[in-house]
């Protein structure tokens, strides 16, 4: 009796999981497809791995743009940074104030030239304060 009874719960139970069609769009490719299971996510593995692939790689770019700030603090900012005790200042590179300014490599020029936006020399490079490149909206 009790056997029966666990029985008629298990058949109850198993057949609408193994028969149902799901309608999906993939999420890489965004054509339509029958999945399996509520869980898949992409008409093909291929297109699952392609996926994978494109963010791992951008990832790793995220990782780049994240780390690239240390890379560029050289000895004299560090020295620098090291005797004021507390940093202050965030040093840019010629990109970072473009990106930092939402402005082409172009209009930077410009803007030194015209003295607008100050640049400093370190060895060969260039280099911008976040502070000088704020003052610029202080008027
Ligand atoms: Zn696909």
């Amino acid at each position: 009796m009790v056997v029966n009874l666990l029985n008629n719960i298990g058949q109850a139970y198993t057949p609408m999981s193994s028969n149902m069609e799901i309608k999906k769009r993939c999420i890489y490719c965004h054509n339509e497809f029958i999945a399996k299971t509520t869980f898949t996510k992409y008409c093909s593995h291929r297109c699952n791995q392609k996926h994978y692939k494109l963010r791992k790689k951008e990832a790793q770019l995220q990782n780049e743009i994240e780390t690239k700030p240390k890379e560029f603090a050289n000895e004299e900012i560090r020295k620098a940074q090291m005797t004021s005790g507390v940093i202050k200042e965030e040093f840019m590179n010629v990109k970072e104030a473009c990106r930092f300014l939402r402005i082409s490599k172009g209009t930077l020029y410009n803007l030194i030239k015209k003295g607008i936006v100050k640049k400093h020399k370190l060895n060969a490079r260039s280099i911008f304060k976040r502070s000088e490149l704020e003052a610029i909206f202080n008027d």
